[in-house]
């Protein structure tokens, strides 16, 4: 999916009656099959930006759209995943990840049958009967991405998805999720905090400037893929890394 935004911007009703500006103006295009991360200062809007292109908040100014047409509400064809997996305590693994299809009125064989499929590119095939509780933070996680890749996205929208995993746990899930990613032509527009985590995965790097966000810096990250963890300790890697770094540094003067 192809995105365009156009001059957005959020505003809130702030404390005391007044109007708090969340987000922009921002303008950004995603190409299709691109794999964008956003990061920023705490409270510039980023999270803000996800929910506006997933069409569950309005912006107050300027326009989004996806493959030419503009976004008002939610989608099917568009899967957001936050920090907190919240998966439903009372149902399995394999009972988890079938939700979507089951709300989609897909038959239990048909459902069982896709995510059999998909439980080994998530390294959950030993764990299709197992619940929530039973789960480590990382284990849940591919539950969550597995819930939302289940149905083909064409776009896929991450609010720091990886953000309360320890780092090692961290890195080995965005790995998988570039495993996951590769090759299915899905757009991806991921929110994080981490700038190694946005080199190893973008394309793109967008650094937002301070609330009201605003792009403040581009940057494109010609890293060969497949990427590897070996990469991270790269001449090239770590020069990127230092660009991301000094623009969010700038902005946080
Ligand atoms: P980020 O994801 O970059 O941390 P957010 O998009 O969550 O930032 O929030 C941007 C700003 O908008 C913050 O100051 C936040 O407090 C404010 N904000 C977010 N959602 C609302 C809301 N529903 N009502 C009022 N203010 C909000």
């Amino acid at each position: 999916m192809k995105l365009s935004l156009r001059d957005i911007s959020v505003d809130f009703r702030g404390a005391n009656g007044g109007r708090l500006a969340a987000l922009g103006p921002i303008s950004l295009d995603v190409a299709e099959g691109e794999f964008v991360c956003i990061v920023g200062p705490s409270g510039c809007g980023k999270s803000t930006l996800i929910r506006v292109v997933a069409g569950l908040q309005a912006p107050t100014t300027g326009i989004v759209e996806a493959d030419g047409e503009s976004i008002s509400r939610p989608s099917s064809a568009t899967a957001i995943m936050f920090q907190d997996a919240n998966l439903m305590p009372w149902r399995s693994v394999q009972d988890n990840i079938a939700l979507p299809l089951e709300l989609a009125g897909v038959p239990k064989a048909a459902r069982y049958a896709t995510v059999a499929e998909l439980l080994p590119q998530l390294h959950l095939e030993d764990f299709a009967g197992a619940y929530p509780a039973e789960l480590s933070g990382g284990m849940a996680q591919r539950v969550a991405l597995g819930r939302v890749i289940v149905q083909h996205p064409r776009l896929l929208l991450l609010d720091e998805p990886f953000g309360a995993l320890d780092a090692l746990t961290r890195e080995k899930l965005s790995l998988e999720l570039l495993q996951v990613w590769r090759g299915s032509g899905q757009t991806v527009v991921m929110v994080t905090h981490n700038i190694n985590e946005a080199v190893l995965l973008a394309d793109r790097v967008i650094v937002m400037s301070s609330r009201p966000g605003r792009t403040v810096a581009d940057i494109s990250i010609d890293l060969p893929r497949p990427r590897r963890v070996e990469q991270l300790f790269c001449e090239a890697f770590l020069i990127l890394a230092r660009e991301v770094r000094s623009a969010i540094e700038k902005e946080a003067a």
